[in-house]
């Protein structure tokens, strides 16, 4: 995909002080240092995720949901040392069982949210957000151009 590696160094450099690394794949997830995030994010569910946000915790992340959905993945970077292995251990087989529920995705992504590791990086995401309002509307600029250009230099916008 043309301007990936584009994207990929400007979401780098924009996130560069949090000892992570970012690269662009098909979702937004987080592993040993490792975040990757994806262009394709504003549908449905994240809408719905939203939402949840806003009737949960009283905060409006939708100008700045892709910004959030970054740092809510560099949430469990800072996180994930808070739960024991078992705990983890438990969470990936919920996670599993839930994505063959065949509830309505709205209900088991909020399901989903609710599971405490996500909870912790989504508190972790909006206290940082909440705390640094500049840092974040720099940034929300910088990612909207950067992923403008992105969709640009492929013919999508
Ligand atoms: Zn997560």
């Amino acid at each position: 995909m043309k301007g990936m590696m584009v994207l990929e160094r400007k979401i780098n450099k924009l996130f560069r002080d949090f000892g992570i690394v970012a690269y662009c794949g098909e979702r937004f997830e987080y592993s040993n240092s490792v975040v990757s995030f994806t262009p394709y994010f504003w549908d449905r569910l994240s809408r719905a995720h939203c939402e949840y946000i806003d009737k949960t915790f009283g905060i409006d992340v939708r100008s700045s949901y892709f910004t959030f959905c970054i740092l809510h993945e560099i949430g469990h970077h800072y996180t994930l040392r808070n739960f024991t292995e078992e705990e983890i251990d438990n969470e990936i087989i919920i996670r599993k069982l839930l994505s063959f529920c065949e509830k309505d995705p709205k209900e088991i992504n909020n399901a989903y949210f609710n599971l405490p590791i996500e909870e912790e990086a989504t508190k972790w995401a909006l206290e940082y957000m909440v705390n640094h309002v500049s840092w974040v509307n720099r940034v929300n600029r910088l990612c909207c151009d950067a992923l403008r250009h992105y969709f640009k230099v492929n013919g999508w916008g």
